[in-house]
């Protein structure tokens, strides 16, 4: 195990009490990419406020700063797994990605600047976002030199082709523009959770022609956690892999606050069953989408978000900490 800075822990909730002081992801230090010690982080918690890939109802612009509140209330430990990633790896608040919510091209430029310079660093990438789309800009930041796998947990596979005629980068398209641009191996990707009313009978054969893999929720409530999971580990393989996961993959009685909501979904214990059984994957980078404040105003499906977060939190931490064992012998 390599050794943990004690600049980078988590206000103690039992000091200060959780309520109190400014918010930030997990109540750690704040740090500005270019800062000196930002050479010591391994995680960065980051924010991306930015919804101008939604195709209906907006929102998800109001994630990060929701999320940085309700992620106070996050303690340090794993229960099941005892994994402590504040005390494996250096985890930093590394804010928001620069966007402009008046220019969608120019913001996923700026976006995956963001993640580039991340990446430069050799700092793994936690994301908060913003809707979906958000996930482009990482991965074309984190997939240039080499396409990665990808487990994605979702009601929709978002590999639609485009939107009113020909918008091409929405929150409904932005995986089937990964694979075309090469930032994603459609072999090495598998969806779970998917469900709802499809826009036609062929909406999934694009995605099944580059060889996605795509569990249904009906197979998912069938098989169970165990066996999707495995089947899951075998297609990512321990090549480089992203883990994204959409909150509408969850039941909307657990998380309604989110833009396109499905029913049928699984539920809270379900989902967090299914990102421990990522534990030992070669995890690169994983992000947290379309928490939409202004559909939930009460933080429940906020909180949900980020106790998702801190299980992703936990399996990237064991990854990152793998990844340094091998380079320091
Ligand atoms: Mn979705
Ligand atoms: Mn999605």
């Amino acid at each position: 195990m390599a050794a943990v800075s004690t600049n980078f822990q988590p206000t103690p909730g039992l000091k200060t009490p959780r309520f109190a002081g400014i918010p930030s992801f997990m109540r750690l230090p704040i740090l500005e990419l270019d800062s000196p010690e930002s050479s010591s982080v391994d995680i960065a918690i980051t924010g991306v406020p930015f919804d101008g890939g939604t195709s209906n109802r907006p929102g998800p612009r109001h994630g990060p700063r929701q999320l940085r509140d309700l992620s106070t209330m996050i303690r340090t430990t794993h229960p099941t797994s005892g994994v402590n990633p504040f005390s494996l790896v250096n985890c930093a608040d590394m804010g928001d990605a620069p966007v402009n919510p008046m220019d969608l091209m120019e913001s996923l430029d700026l976006i995956t600047d963001f993640y580039r310079r991340i990446s430069d660093a050799n700092i793994t990438p936690m994301v908060a976002g913003g809707d979906h789309l958000i996930s482009y800009p990482v991965l074309r930041a984190l997939g240039r030199d080499k396409p990665l796998g990808m487990v994605h947990f979702d009601a929709h596979t978002d590999m639609n082709d485009a939107y009113f005629g020909g918008s091409k980068y929405t929150h409904g398209t932005m995986f089937r523009r990964a694979i075309e641009e090469g930032y994603l191996d459609p072999k090495r990707v598998v969806q779970i959770g998917i469900r709802g009313v499809q826009y036609k009978s062929s909406d999934f054969d694009w995605a099944l022609d580059q060889g996605v893999r795509i569990i249904q929720i009906e197979e998912f409530f069938e098989r169970g956690v165990k066996s999707v999971m495995q089947e899951a580990r075998d297609i990512v393989g321990s090549e480089e892999t992203y883990v994204t996961f959409d909150i509408d993959a969850i039941d909307p009685a657990f998380a309604p606050g989110t833009g396109t909501p499905e029913i049928g979904g699984m539920n809270t214990f379900q989902a967090q069953q299914l990102v421990r059984e990522l534990e030992g994957l070669n995890l690169v980078g994983a992000d947290l989408v379309e928490v939409s404040p202004p559909f939930d105003p009460s933080g429940g499906t906020a909180w949900v978000g980020v106790s998702i977060m801190f299980e992703l939190l936990c399996v990237l931490a064991t990854a990152c900490d793998r990844r340094k064992s091998v380079i320091s012998g």
